[in-house]
């Protein structure tokens, strides 16, 4: 007899899965059929047959936000899914890059996740000059969170923040993303939690990780995550996520305008105004460009994408 089910992914290394259903039971699992591609966080349908102890994932339920990545071919692959609030992680040091910050916010804002910026090491004396920056990001509608797990600053208020939320921590290495995830999940080591053992016990590698937060929500911990460079060329065409570009872009003369050096430019004049940060602009026109050269590296095929 075959048991049928839905079950949200709680673990995934490789093609080997946990899956918990509705009632908070785990199983292991796989997907059935070469073609499904299952990530940390789906929600799926599962079956089962009284002669294996193994479920199959059948099917994966439409993903409701994902992240994705290129692979080695440039092709998109997911790396966790359903994850309704991305944090953004920051910290004194290792010394912010912003351009890397706003990567991170477009690729949310493309897929419609929800992001919000986290300060760590607030213990540590903040670089010249981050204050503004954070302050227009803060304008633009991310909410900021300066917190510590050095001294505890902030850390309720982060907590608060993910309650019934699917978080993930991203950002530079060295921010403090292990640490922080640990102040939310109590008794969890991040690092060595991620491990799983290959069935033949030669192999340890990094694993995907669904934590439940105590009081509600989840937070998914996942190599792919962390140092996830968002999939440049699924960014929205016409504002790249930016969301002070995709505000002002109805008011430009031409639909195709790419708001560089284009007449009659809605964003260009705001930037010229001071509506617009002008390190904002610059990042906006960074990525613009790393988006168009690596649509030329990819060649036709990629073309053909919006
Ligand atoms: P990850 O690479 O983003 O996961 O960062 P880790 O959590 O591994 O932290 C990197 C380093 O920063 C470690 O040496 C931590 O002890 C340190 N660290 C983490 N949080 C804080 C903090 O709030 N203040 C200070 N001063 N150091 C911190
Ligand atoms: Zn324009």
């Amino acid at each position: 007899m075959t048991a049928r089910f839905t079950a949200r992914v709680t673990a995934a290394f490789g093609r080997h899965l946990i899956v918990r259903d509705t009632q908070g039971r785990e199983f292991e699992a796989r997907p059935f059929g070469r073609r499904l591609s299952v990530v940390c966080g789906d929600d799926v349908e599962c079956e089962t047959d009284a002669h294996h102890g193994e479920a199959h994932v059948m099917q994966v339920l439409p993903r409701r936000t994902g992240l994705y990545r290129s692979n080695l071919r440039a092709d998109e692959e997911p790396v966790v899914a359903n994850i309704s609030l991305l944090l953004v992680t920051l910290a004194p040091l290792p010394a912010p890059d912003l351009f890397i910050v706003d990567r991170y916010l477009c690729a949310a804002a493309c897929v419609g996740m929800r992001a919000a910026l986290v300060l760590n090491k607030s213990d540590l004396p903040l670089p010249d000059g981050l204050t503004p920056e954070l302050a227009v990001l803060e304008g633009l509608g991310y909410p900021l969170t300066t917190c510590s797990t050095q001294d505890g600053t902030g850390l309720e208020t982060l907590r608060r923040l993910c309650h019934d939320e699917t978080a993930a921590f991203v950002g530079q290495s060295g921010v403090g993303k292990s640490s922080l995830a640990g102040a939310l999940v109590p008794g969890v080591d991040i690092r060595t939690g991620g491990l799983m053992r290959e069935a033949d016990g030669r192999h340890t590698t990094t694993a995907s990780r669904l934590y439940d937060i105590p009081g509600g929500g989840a937070l998914i911990d996942s190599p792919g995550v962390r140092d996830f460079a968002p999939a440049i060329e699924r960014l929205e065409p016409t504002s790249l996520g930016f969301v002070e570009v995709a505000a002002r872009a109805p008011g430009c003369r031409f639909d195709d305008c790419r708001h560089l050096r284009e007449p009659g430019c809605a964003v260009q004049a705001a930037v010229a105004n001071g509506e617009i940060s002008a390190r904002r602009y610059e990042s906006y026109r960074r990525l613009r460009r790393l988006r168009e050269q690596l649509q030329q590296a990819a060649g036709p095929k990629s073309r053909k994408k919006p």
